[in-house]
């Protein structure tokens, strides 16, 4: 599979050409393409933004946040969420809330779904009184979990087949980025879609690319987190490494921090792994799912991969110690543990 067909970084906010006239009114994605040519305005103001219903199923650590800002921003929000309670601090802000994500889909022009993993989004999407049920043509979803793409083509099949609009968009940035609307999205699909959701996007993110075809931003985010899943548990390894040799590891940390390997995940997390304590920011599990998804992508084109085969089975392991929900820097515990035994 081509992985990326076309590179697309989002134009500095000063570069970018103002809009110059008001956002279409409804419906948001209507079926003619000339209409929505990517020179057609898109939402700017608050007043703009407003008159598009957004939907947004999903309330976890990564979907809150981004349905915070988009309520922020003045957008008018409608959540879901499996577990109904998470969805009280939205409301509490002005979101509205709907039942089942059919409902969603059905009131909402534009709907978002953060979900954990390519089950529940593809349930979520397609199963019983899920999105596919409630959108229609003239509507759009996108997609920003991070699944592979089989789950993503399958999801875009089922959603194109109603008439609706569909974008892949997987997020790299973590908890703070979402809570700071610095995320970067990862985008292929329809790219009318593209062009109708980047005003939101920008609301979440702080960069938008558009790769193509679908599959190409689940397979971008699956290497870039595959990237990080392999650092991060060489990481962990020096960090006990420079202990058992007598260093101080905090030193070992600004060392890192100074030079060319640096990576601001070293100096977040490190400190906190030095001290056992893993707050969760991105969850081990998700972490061993976005491994265990880029070691098939790897496989399914003979792709050798033997350091993030490695980093797997380390984060297997620290699933096996229920640390599934901490979050993905208590990887190092399962380091702890082979130490243990080999003492
Ligand atoms: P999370 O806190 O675990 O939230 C997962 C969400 O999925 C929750 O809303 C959960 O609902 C829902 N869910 C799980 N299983 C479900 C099912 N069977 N049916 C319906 N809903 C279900 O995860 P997160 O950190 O927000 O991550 C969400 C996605 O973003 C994942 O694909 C992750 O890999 C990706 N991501 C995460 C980060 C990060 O740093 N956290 C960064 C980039 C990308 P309940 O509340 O009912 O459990």
């Amino acid at each position: 599979m081509a992985l990326c067909s076309i590179f697309c970084p989002r134009i500095p906010v000063r570069f970018r050409p103002k809009p110059i006239s008001p956002f279409l009114s409804k419906p948001l994605f209507p079926l003619s393409y000339r209409v929505y040519s990517s020179l057609q305005p898109t939402p700017s103001t608050k007043d703009e933004l407003g008159s598009v219903s957004i939907g947004f199923l999903g309330m976890g650590i990564m979907g809150s946040p981004m349905a915070q800002n988009l309520l922020k921003a003045g957008c008018d929000v409608t959540v879901w969420n499996r577990t109904k309670s998470k969805c009280d601090p939205l409301v509490g802000l002005g979101a509205k809330y709907k039942s089942s994500p059919e409902e969603v889909t059905a009131t909402c022009d534009l709907t978002f779904a953060m979900l954990a993993d390519p089950e529940s989004a593809i349930d979520v999407a397609c199963g019983k009184n899920g999105a596919v049920s409630g959108i229609s043509s003239g509507k759009g979803y996108v997609d920003v979990s991070t699944v592979d793409a089989a789950s993503s083509i399958l999801i875009s099949k089922q959603i194109k087949d109603t008439g609706a609009l569909f974008l892949e968009a997987p997020v790299s940035g973590s908890k703070k980025p979402a809570e700071d609307g610095q995320l970067i999205f990862l985008t292929a699909g329809d790219k009318l879609l593209y062009e109708k959701a980047a005003p939101f996007l920008d609301i979440m993110g702080k960069s938008r690319f558009y790769l193509g075809d679908v599959g190409n931003g689940a397979a971008m985010k699956l290497v870039v987190n595959m990237i990080m899943g392999s650092m991060m548990a060489s990481f962990a390894e020096g960090i006990l490494l420079s202990q058992k040799v007598g260093l101080d590891p905090y030193v070992l940390v600004e060392v890192v921090s100074q030079g060319a390997i640096n990576a601001p995940m070293y100096s977040l997390k490190g400190p906190s792994m030095i001290k056992s304590v893993y707050p969760t920011a991105f969850p081990l599990k998700h972490q061993q799912k976005d491994m265990r998804l880029a070691l098939g992508l790897a496989e399914s084109v003979s792709q050798s991969t033997p350091i993030a085969a490695a980093a797997n089975e380390l984060y297997k392991v620290a699933k096996s110690y229920g640390l599934s929900d901490e979050d993905f820097s208590a990887v190092i515990e399962a380091l702890k543990a082979a130490r243990s035994q080999q003492s």
